[in-house]
């Protein structure tokens, strides 16, 4: 038996599943995880020392690849001093400064230890702003595991079948209005039957939680207005396009403003941190300026700030690095769309700067209805021959494929080589 399966069994019998969340179970994939010994540049080892070539990157945040030299010297030159205080130090100024230098009309940050930690204060910031109470989201989008956001949720939630979860009580679920993605009419349709009652409108400005669906021309700036006509707030979840897409996020790739901007995954550069931010009328009422309450023991930790700041750093001064990924990425999608049309597989590759992912079905996938369409059955074959080649890529349709700035061309060949066997095999 492996080691991986062997923890696996071990696991299982004191953890939930055998993981400490969901997705990472493979219960839709026929087999079992891996379990991860190490990581280096775009290469990843399970226990029993198999490479892979990782196009999952931790789930976005490692951007520069693993074990980047001056992320790790950053944490080393940390630790030593000490690993946690409860107290303000440099780093949390030097970060909150640096945000508010990259990202449109960001005035003021507040750190948190994860996504899911900053979108639910940003809507409990956002009700507090506008003392309205309900907030509508985008069916598939996934906002992480807070109450208000689990109803018709995307990523694991919706892999695992369930993006409506037990234990939500329907107080909760019933101040959430799900709206489509993409279609402008949805929303204004909530809008005007819940007239003054919406404090603002969350979305991934591009999901990427159903795997990724791109805003067609109009939908985000369609967002904007119907949002300042009806005096709600728009936030956007950037957790995953924040200092992707650009380093000022959607808001500066698309042209459009957000009145609250959510950061998780990259801002850490690999540590668990999370981050809400926006103009100063609206953060000045967060506690202890405010009547907002919010607070974390672990916040703006020294050791995870080093890690996000010096990767957001890196990305800061090398302005080459985002173009790079961007364009290796936009290589590949090409070269794996031509390789679908050569065995005539109906597959779709959808990507925007380095996230990717591929839907199994003959239509353009530009919305829930059709991302949902994926053929799950041919999914699993291919999922499976890419693990079993070397790629290691997430066990979901609904999940991204990320290309870091330390995959090289052998990496894209020897992906590409295997993407051929996968889909000659379909
Ligand atoms: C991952 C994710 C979250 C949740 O972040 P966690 O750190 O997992 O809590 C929220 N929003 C989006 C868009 C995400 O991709």
């Amino acid at each position: 038996m492996s080691l991986s399966n062997e923890l696996f069994e071990r696991g299982k019998n004191v953890m939930p599943g055998g993981v400490n969340s969901p997705v990472r179970a493979y219960t839709n994939v026929d087999r079992n995880p891996l379990f991860i010994k190490k990581a280096i540049g775009s290469k990843i080892y399970d226990v029993d020392d198999k490479e892979y070539i990782d196009f999952v990157n931790s789930w976005g945040p490692i951007i520069l690849g693993h074990c980047h030299n001056d992320v790790i010297d950053a944490i080393k030159n940390t630790i030593i001093y000490g690993l946690s205080f409860g107290a303000p130090t440099e780093k949390e100024v030097l970060m909150a400064e640096l945000i508010c230098k990259l990202v449109p009309n960001v005035e003021m940050v507040r750190m948190v230890n994860s996504g899911t930690e900053a979108v639910m204060s940003a809507l409990r910031l956002a009700r507090g702003f506008t003392g309205k109470s309900k907030v509508i989201k985008f069916e598939g989008c996934y906002h992480g595991h807070s109450d208000s956001m689990l109803v018709k949720a995307g990523s694991g939630s919706l892999t695992e079948g369930m993006p409506n979860s037990a234990g939500v009580i329907n107080e909760f679920a019933e101040n959430t209005l799900v709206a489509e993605y993409n279609d402008l009419n949805s929303l204004e349709e909530l809008f005007n039957k819940n007239k003054n009652n919406i404090a603002c409108v969350i979305v991934e400005p591009v999901a990427a939680n159903m795997g990724v669906v791109l805003p067609e021309n109009g939908f985000l700036e369609g967002l904007r207005k119907l949002c300042d006509d009806n005096n709600a707030l728009l936030i956007f979840d950037e957790v995953i396009t924040g200092f992707r897409l650009a380093l000022g996020g959607a808001q500066e790739y698309f042209g459009v403003d957000a009145d609250i901007v959510v950061f998780g995954k990259i801002i850490g550069g690999g540590m668990p941190v999370g981050a809400y931010c926006g103009k100063r009328e609206i953060m000045e009422h967060i506690a202890p300026v405010g009547d907002v309450y919010q607070a974390g023991t672990l916040s703006g930790n020294p050791v995870a700030m080093a890690a996000g700041y010096e990767q957001l750093m890196i990305l800061n001064k090398n302005r080459d690095i985002l173009r790079t990924v961007t364009m290796n990425s936009d290589y590949i999608a090409n070269e794996m769309r031509n390789i679908i049309a050569n065995y005539k597989v109906d597959a779709q590759v959808n990507q925007i700067g380095s996230l990717m992912s591929v839907f199994f079905t003959k239509e353009k996938v530009n919305s829930f209805k059709t991302a949902i369409q994926s053929d799950s059955n041919v999914f699993v074959k291919y999922f499976n021959c890419m693990l079993d080649n070397g790629i290691y890529i997430a066990p979901s349709p609904f999940e991204a494929l990320f290309v870091s700035f330390a995959h090289n061309s052998e990496d894209f060949k020897k992906f590409l080589e295997v993407f051929e066997k996968a889909i000659s095999e379909i």
